[in-house]
């Protein structure tokens, strides 16, 4: 199977100013192609040429692994906005949130420390298991929770290249002007 590129639900510039044209060129534009690309090539005429992405991270180890789970990641991370969504969660997974956290405001707290808190390039992201039970995690480099039998909800790219354009070394800055652009329908859609 050959992996493409899926077009974003929004124009460039429509996160701005919280993630610019520019940042969304780059990042989603060359980065994701990139990791695309190299899913293409390292996934030829491997064990995994027919399986589902979500198989392939699953499963696979170094570069194949690297490669399918930044693809996925980073179509993951950007989905999750978009420039007029719901900003808060509702439903069970409001209720969820405030159950396992305390509440919105502590969640977002809570989230926000982690991708900080990340030392070096990675993601911090938020899942359920089979439960309901939510989760925040750190995962470094191209670390996905479905590895560890997780399903994720949401994700924040703490890589410098999802904000060094925009917001130089300052993450936190970065991380917490992402909670304008969420959309929190599409998150409780995977709840
Ligand atoms: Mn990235």
């Amino acid at each position: 199977m050959k992996y493409e590129k899926p077009q974003l639900p929004y124009a460039n510039d429509a996160l701005e100013p919280v993630i610019s044209a520019r940042t969304v060129e780059f990042h989603y534009g060359k980065h994701e192609q990139a990791y695309i690309d190299n899913l293409n090539r390292l996934i030829k005429d491997s064990e995994y040429e027919d399986a589902e992405l979500e198989d392939v991270i699953a499963n696979a180890k170094g570069a194949l692994f690297n490669n399918a789970s930044q693809a996925w990641n980073h179509i993951f991370y950007f989905f999750s906005f978009s420039p007029d969504g719901r900003r808060e969660p509702t439903g069970d997974l409001r209720k969820a949130i405030d159950r396992d956290f305390g509440s919105f405001e502590k969640f977002k707290e809570a989230f926000v420390d982690a991708g900080v808190g990340l030392f070096g390039s990675g993601w911090v992201w938020l899942s359920r298991d089979e439960t309901g039970k939510l989760f925040i995690t750190q995962g470094s480099n191209a670390q996905n929770p479905i590895t560890d039998g997780l399903m994720p909800l949401l994700t924040f790219d703490v890589w410098e290249h999802a904000y060094y354009l925009d917001y130089q070394n300052r993450r936190a800055d970065a991380l917490k002007k992402l909670w304008d652009i969420v959309d929190w329908e599409t998150v409780e859609g995977r709840y």
